[in-house]
């Protein structure tokens, strides 16, 4: 049985991670910080990049711990299961839970890394914020002098090509597909929900919310997802 799991930001909400985009999120709160993961924003205007470094700097993500249910997809993969782990998160947390990071196809890119965007050189997240603890507010890269950015996915790029061919190609293939803690509302991931079950695989949607996707599901599992997620590996690892 060849089973693909996609995961979204609910499944780190329970590591301390908020949901930006969710009912609660920050995002409703503050429409403001959406120029902050906006490209053209970012570009634009040094104020933004000032405000999202300092945003970087603060964000819980980076000390949280990897919960239950990712440790319990580290499991599925370990019992040979696991073919393919879509996440729409940047957090890292698969990995830290101890997923292999080559079965990890991270559609939103990574926030542990940054990139620049004029030469295209790669640096750390780490690097980049011993910058601003000596000082500086906006870094600039060391190479060419061009504007730094995470490795994440910003509002108005496009997503990686590679990971998203990898992630059809694993969706297509997939005897059971699992979206764990998505709203399915988000492109590429509706779109992948939608292929799995089109190419008859068994769709399971693990989400507190409704999703649009869950008529055609064989199951929708409402429970909270650290207690869900390890439940549903036992019963499909056994
Ligand atoms: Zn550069």
């Amino acid at each position: 049985m060849l089973i693909t799991v996609m995961t979204g930001a609910g499944i780190s909400t329970e590591s301390g991670i908020p949901d930006y985009r969710g009912p609660r999120g920050l995002w409703r709160r503050d429409p403001d910080h959406e120029k902050l993961v906006t490209i053209g924003y970012y570009l634009a205007d040094p104020e933004i990049r000032r405000r999202s470094w300092e945003f970087r700097r603060g964000n819980p993500a980076r000390d949280a711990a990897p919960n239950g249910a990712h440790r319990a997809l580290v499991e599925l993969e370990r019992a040979g299961r696991l073919d393919r782990l879509i996440t729409q998160n940047v957090d890292g947390l698969h990995q830290r839970a101890g997923s292999d990071p080559e079965r990890v196809l991270e559609l939103h890119g990574n926030m542990f890394g940054v990139v620049c965007v004029g030469c295209g050189g790669r640096s750390t997240l780490d690097e980049a914020l011993a910058r601003l603890d000596a000082g500086e507010d906006d870094p600039a890269c060391r190479e060419c002098g061009g504007i730094l950015k995470t490795t994440t996915v910003m509002f108005g790029e496009n997503l990686p090509e590679e990971v998203v061919a990898e992630a059809v190609e694993a969706t297509e293939r997939a005897e059971v597909f699992v979206a764990i803690g998505t709203s399915l509302q988000v492109m590429p991931a509706a779109s992948l929900a939608a292929l799995a079950v089109r190419r008859g695989a068994r769709l399971i949607v693990v989400n507190a919310e409704p999703t649009p996707y869950d008529d055609l599901a064989a199951e929708v599992i409402r429970d909270p997802i650290g207690e869900a997620v390890p439940r549903l590996v036992a019963r499909l690892a056994g």
